[in-house]
């Protein structure tokens, strides 16, 4: 009986044992499959990482032979500029030095131009008002151009002025002088470290020039010469004042000497 009994008892176990085994039998199938599918998806997703990798290897690999080609270039044209810098820095000085030329020189006159005067008052300005020495400025005037023109033509006009130009610019001695062409028939100097006293001697030096020239003028109802009326302006720099008031009140003064007849010199303390 004991022996049956046991027999009964191993055959429960075992068919527990069978039980437990289909069980973890089932769940394992059931897991497979989730499994499967999830691999498969991974599987997916890697070998569309990959495209992206290999399209952007691809990407990077033509920017790279781009960037070696534009590197390549740029060393010979370093290399270039190495080899004939001596040359290419001389043909950008001359350029340089011509174009500095152009916009400072008044093509007819060959004397400077407006915007040389101007650069040249604003730093002689700057520079009287630190020494508290005073600054003249001239305005000169062509007197009756316009019958010059009439009577003569444009070509023997731009004649006039070219000789015009080059006597004034003889006048001055100093290096920081300069005159320059103002305008059609006007020409401006300014006269550092002078004041008026001084500014009226240039400004006559400058008259007795342009009637040394003896230009004929048979138009003209003051002189059978070409004749300048000049204003004479002059102060010592002070911030408040602009260096342009001085060249309004230089142009005020050559008004008044039109006025008073032409072919003279005005200045403040005559007016
Ligand atoms: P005023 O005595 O009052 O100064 O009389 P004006 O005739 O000299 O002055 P106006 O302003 O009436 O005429 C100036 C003339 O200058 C007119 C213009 O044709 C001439 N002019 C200006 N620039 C040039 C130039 O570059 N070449 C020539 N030939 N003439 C010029
Ligand atoms: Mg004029
Ligand atoms: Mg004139």
């Amino acid at each position: 009986m004991v022996e049956i009994e046991k027999l009964r008892q191993e055959i429960s176990r075992l068919n527990q044992d069978i039980r437990d085994l289909q069980i973890s039998l089932s769940t394992t199938a059931e897991h497979g499959d989730l499994i499967e599918a999830q691999l498969y998806e991974t599987n997916l997703k890697l070998q569309e990482e990959m495209v992206v990798r290999q399209r952007a290897e691809a990407t990077l690999n033509a920017l790279f032979d781009i960037i070696s080609k534009e590197r390549d270039d740029l060393e010979i044209i370093v290399q270039t500029i190495v080899e004939h810098g001596d040359v290419v820095d001389n043909q950008w000085y001359q350029k340089l030095r011509e174009a500095t030329r152009l916009a400072n020189f008044d093509s007819l006159t060959q004397i400077a131009n407006r915007l040389k005067f101007d650069g040249h008052l604003t730093k002689q300005w700057k520079q009287m008002m630190r020494e508290q020495s005073s600054l003249s400025i001239l305005l000169c005037d062509i007197d009756y151009f316009k019958q010059y023109n009439d009577t003569y033509g444009h070509v023997m006009g731009d004649g006039c002025l070219k000789k015009v130009a080059r006597a004034l610019n003889e006048t001055l001695s100093r290096p920081t002088d300069l005159v320059a062409r103002y305008g059609g028939e006007e020409f401006a100097a300014v006269l550092p470290q002078t004041g008026e006293e001084g500014a009226l001697q240039v400004a006559k030096r400058m008259q007795m020039a342009i009637a040394r020239l003896e230009i004929p003028h048979a138009s003209s109802s003051i002189n059978p010469y070409i004749t300048l009326s000049i204003g004479v302006a002059s102060t010592i720099p002070q911030p408040q004042r602009s260096p342009n008031s001085l060249v309004d009140e230089a142009d005020q003064l050559l008004y008044r000497a039109k006025q008073q007849g032409r072919n003279r010199v005005v200045c403040q303390s005559e007016a």
